[in-house]
């Protein structure tokens, strides 16, 4: 009885503290700025080239790092939570950080299975963007997607967004989250928007429904018929940190190129991330993220600019 007892409340205790744990690390997230910079940008230059990436990292909006490196799902959702409230597309990360983001499009699909399994071989996590129609008989391979880093909303039929009346948007879009959020009990509040095609009106309605639209900076052209030498040079060579790779789970050439990116990230010393996980990892800036794809062609640019605003802020203490 008494051991019970003990263990009911050592249970609760443990519960509590790491319940006040995530609100600690959420409300020092929040409380920087609308896009939480990492708190590694208030140190001074040297001093923050002397530290490791893991220490800088677990100090900025991502909160403590669970075994595997990576972030607890409430700072995850924080973070995209807090991009949300911008409105705008996410092109890539901030690119302080030695993570990047794989994302399979169009799927559930053939060879999304042996996808995973190459993944989590190398323990590597990806998003998946999901096909609302193609969903039916295939629920137990998205839950596991889910597993492999997470799902998101790729519109019900790949409709071209821009051509459709806000109805036939709210249909897409909503039919494919409602489903996603059945299967999987989880909130799906990230989308990407088929063939990159979008506008302020679709960002619009994207918000609306609570999600964020993912573009990406490296495609690798495996859609356009690259084959998989191709596919894994463009790959390669676009695995820097903050990037968010375009590939797709739909083509045997995608999935033969996969072991040899897998190996260029681990040579680069690049984690693989899913995208809400590289948002809390490596957040890129809000000036960032309002340039667009520009925002990652120039992300050198805009931490000098940010460096400049950090020492200002330094100041302050
Ligand atoms: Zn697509």
């Amino acid at each position: 009885m008494h051991a019970v007892y003990l263990r009911r409340r050592a249970v609760a205790l443990g519960t509590a503290l790491g319940l006040l744990l995530v609100l600690v690390a959420l409300v020092r997230g929040e409380s920087r700025s609308p896009v939480g910079v990492g708190a590694d940008t208030v140190l001074p230059a040297a001093q923050k080239a002397k530290l490791p990436w893991r220490q800088r990292y677990a100090s900025g909006s991502a909160g403590p790092l669970d075994a595997r490196g990576l972030p607890a799902a409430p700072a995850q959702r924080a973070a995209v939570a807090r991009y949300h409230r911008l409105g705008l597309p996410i092109y890539c990360g901030g690119g302080r950080g030695p993570y990047a983001a794989l994302t399979f499009d169009d799927g559930p699909a053939e060879y999304s299975e042996r996808v995973m399994e190459l993944l989590r071989r190398a323990g590597a996590q990806a998003t998946f963007f999901v096909v609302g129609r193609v969903v039916s008989g295939r629920e137990d391979l998205v839950r596991r997607q889910v597993e492999a880093g997470g799902v998101a909303d790729h519109t019900w039929t790949h409709a071209n967004l821009p051509s459709l009346s806000n109805r036939e948007l709210r249909a897409e879009l909503g039919n494919t989250k409602r489903l996603l959020e059945r299967v999987t009990r989880e909130p799906i509040t990230l989308m990407r928007p088929p063939f990159g095609a979008r506008d302020a009106r679709t960002d619009r309605m994207v918000r609306r429904m609570g999600m964020v639209p993912v573009m990406w900076d490296v495609d690798t052209r495996d859609s356009a018929g690259a084959g998989s030498d191709e596919i894994a040079a463009n790959a390669e060579a676009g695995l820097r940190p903050g990037a968010i790779v375009l590939m797709h789970d739909t083509y045997d050439r995608t999935l033969a190129a996969l072991p040899r990116i897998l190996e260029a990230a681990k040579r680069k010393g690049i984690k693989l991330v899913s995208v809400p996980q590289l948002l809390a990892l490596d957040p890129p800036s809000e000036a960032q993220v309002r340039a667009g794809g520009e925002g990652c062609s120039e992300r050198e640019a805009f931490h000098r600019q940010e460096d400049a605003t950090a020492m200002r802020l330094g100041g302050r203490g």
